[in-house]
């Protein structure tokens, strides 16, 4: 679905990506771990053309992820998001949240967009917050609601960059609870996340990324539990 060649990027003279290499197939839970600064959120912006890859190459579906506007914008359509601070609309409800895009980008009625965003409501347990505004929501609601808002869009994949990392300790179990349903349902997905027991088991892949490389990748458990590389094992000693 993904396919990564060589990829670089540059933040002025500090090379942030050192050359990434890598394939995500459909259906695919992908689980990225490493350190602060490793590049991580650099990594998934550059999937879905939020930041500029400086050299390289991302094919998405067959096609190249190119910079002409018109494709970028079914490329991000067709790639999901989300991220750590839900970025959420403050000023439009749940509801307006949800539909707005599938209203504007996908043409969808008034009333389509709002029985798709009831269905999916309903799938993050959340059908009773449809006109709630995001500041009266808790932390682990904003993100139900940030990942049924990208949903909405019917992505292919979605790109999770540390989505519970700014939770409070007792809302993260809600919020892995719904990524571990999409992965039941086959959703491809890449996820950069601390959560090491979520990783170990919904995670069909797992890359270590250090320095602005993958330094190692693998099946979670035979990298937990045998990490091939000292960064990994120094990585791993510091968080299991
Ligand atoms: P991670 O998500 O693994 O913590 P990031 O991808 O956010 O790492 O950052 C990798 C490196 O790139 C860090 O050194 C960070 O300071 C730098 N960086 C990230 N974004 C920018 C930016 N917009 N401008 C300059 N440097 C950046
Ligand atoms: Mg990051």
């Amino acid at each position: 679905m993904i396919k990564v060649r060589e990829l670089r990027k540059s933040y002025g003279k500090h090379e942030v990506l050192k050359g990434i290499d890598c394939t995500i197939h459909q259906g695919e839970v992908v689980v990225v771990i490493g350190p602060s600064g490793s590049g991580k959120s650099t990594f998934l912006r550059c999937l879905n053309r939020l930041e500029e890859p400086s050299s390289g190459e991302i094919m998405f579906e067959g096609r190249p992820v190119v910079e002409k506007q018109s494709e970028l914008n079914s490329i991000r359509q067709k790639m999901g998001m989300v991220f750590q601070h839900f970025n959420l609309f403050p000023h439009m409800n749940v509801m307006e949240n949800l539909t707005l895009a599938p209203r504007k980008l996908k043409k969808l009625s008034r009333a389509s967009s709002e029985e798709l965003a009831i269905g999916l409501l309903k799938a993050v347990g959340l059908e009773d917050k449809k006109h709630a505004y995001p500041n009266s929501l808790s932390g682990g609601q904003k993100q139900r609601i940030a990942i049924a808002r990208s949903l909405a869009m019917e992505p292919d994949v979605i790109l999770f960059d540390e989505p519970t990392s700014a939770l409070d300790p007792e809302m993260v179990g809600e919020v892995l609870d719904v990524m571990k349903g999409l992965a039941r349902r086959g959703m491809t997905m890449v996820i950069v996340t601390h959560e090491m027991g979520f990783a170990r088991e919904v995670g069909d892949r797992l890359l270590f990324m250090d320095g602005g490389k993958i330094v190692e990748e693998g099946k979670p458990r035979d990298i937990f539990e045998k990490p091939g590389h000292p960064r990994t094992k120094e990585f791993l000693s510091k968080v299991l």
